[in-house]
């Protein structure tokens, strides 16, 4: 079959607005609180601990912010140790080294491509001594929080939740974003609900969150003039942003079931190629389903060999693998991703510890890619998933074209 490109672009997730948001930064522009003081910021304050159930929280300028204030919050010092997700997006763990901290990364497991909770044990027998655990809910889908908070506390770790991509998702009856001692989410342009920009920290520690707001606001002591005890950082969120993510958390349940109707109709559209979709456990999670994606059948994978910043791959009657995947849908004008290469594997952390269900995985070959045993899971999912179209604003005739697209690409 032979399609026209898509006249106008098919996003992977684009901002999605609904005419509320408009109204509150006109608000905030009549009153004159251009600034990071005003009403839209305490309300988003307020939505959100309504709607996570926790008890405070600290509008920030980003998801970054919050990590890094996290961070500080669970003592990060030069040279300390930090056990981290290994397949997430850099923002999740460059705070750590904002502190001089050192990430160990953490490979994932299969059933929801989080945080294994058995390598997360295996790490703290190989080092017994570190003291913070940041785990990441990677594409909206949470990770087995229960089981990596059970460690923490075994371990006596601090656990930062970074649920900067799951807004909304629900584990075991409880939202994320509650499961560690300081948790994170973001309203980056390309998540679920978006300010433009902006994050927040959300903790149940009254002393935390006032710690954060102090020192987001240039940690300024409470005199007639400008006292500082401590450093300082300028991380608060305008009440202009604000206004933006106010006017959009009437629409988070909305998006999320678009979000979600995109997953099954792209799982329907592939039940008979080689393929599966990103993976959650049906009975303990609800996704918000952030980002849809696939992964191939290790036996349909045409060959494929990625350099640092370059692949090359052989096409196949039967077969495909990411790269083809991805350059049909650019092809039609439609935007998919590589799945987000593993922290271990990026040439900035090349140095730093990674650890896999067998041990010490900077010590293991990649010969298992072709192999029948696969050693290091994230490599595997990265080497064969991807991130399809997911934008909520995708029409289910668009939805059609595309998965006919990637249908294509089997033949
Ligand atoms: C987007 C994102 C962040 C960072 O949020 P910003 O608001 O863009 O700073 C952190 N972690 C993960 C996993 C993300 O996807």
């Amino acid at each position: 079959m032979e399609f026209k490109p898509f006249e106008k672009k098919i996003w992977l997730s684009s901002p999605t607005m609904h005419g509320d948001e408009i109204r509150y930064i006109h608000e905030a522009y009549e009153t004159n609180w251009m600034s990071t003081v005003g009403q839209n910021i305490n309300e988003v304050e307020r939505k959100t601990c309504e709607y996570i159930g926790c008890k405070y929280s600290v509008a920030l300028s980003a998801g970054t912010a919050a990590l890094h204030l996290a961070m500080k919050l669970a003592g990060i010092k030069s040279g300390d140790y930090v056990f981290c997700s290994d397949m997430t997006f850099s923002a999740t763990v460059n705070p750590v080294t904002y502190e001089g901290g050192v990430p160990i990364f953490i490979d994932s497991e299969y059933e929801t491509w989080n945080m294994d909770p058995k390598t997360l044990e295996k790490a703290f027998e190989l080092y017994p001594d570190v003291k913070v655990v940041v785990v990441a809910n990677l594409y909206g889908t949470p990770s087995k929080l229960d089981e990596i908070r059970a460690i923490c506390d075994k371990h006596n770790a601090v656990l930062i939740e970074d649920a900067a991509e799951s807004l909304g998702a629900v584990y075991k009856g409880r939202q994320t974003g509650t499961f560690g001692d300081y948790n994170v989410i973001s309203f980056n342009g390309n998540k679920i609900i978006t300010g433009s920009a902006g994050g927040m920290l959300l903790t149940d520690s009254l002393e935390a969150a006032n710690k954060a707001r102090k020192w987001s606001t240039q940690s300024r002591e409470n005199a007639p003039w400008y006292q500082h005890e401590e450093i300082g950082y300028n991380y608060r969120m305008s009440n202009v942003i604000a206004g933006v993510v106010r006017g959009q958390y009437g629409y988070l349940d909305e998006h999320i079931a678009q979000k979600k109707a995109i997953y099954y109709r792209y799982k329907e559209g592939f039940k008979d190629l080689p393929v599966s979709m990103n993976p959650f456990i049906e009975e303990e999670m609800e996704p918000n389903f952030w980002l849809s994606c696939l992964i191939i059948d290790k036996e349909a994978m045409c060959r494929q060999v990625r350099g640092e910043d370059d692949v090359l791959y052989v096409s196949e009657a039967g077969k495909s693998c990411p790269t083809e995947i991805l350059e049909a849908l650019v092809k039609y004008n439609a935007e998919g991703r590589p799945i987000w290469k593993p922290m271990h594997m990026q040439p900035i952390f090349r140095m730093n510890p990674f650890i896999t269900k067998d041990g010490n995985g900077r010590g293991l070959s990649n010969a298992y890619i072709h192999g029948n045993e696969t050693v290091i899971v994230d490599e595997d999912i990265f080497e064969r998933g991807l991130c399809l179209p997911s934008d909520n604003k995708m029409t289910a005739e668009e939805q059609d074209i595309i998965i006919e697209i990637i249908r294509e690409c089997f033949q």
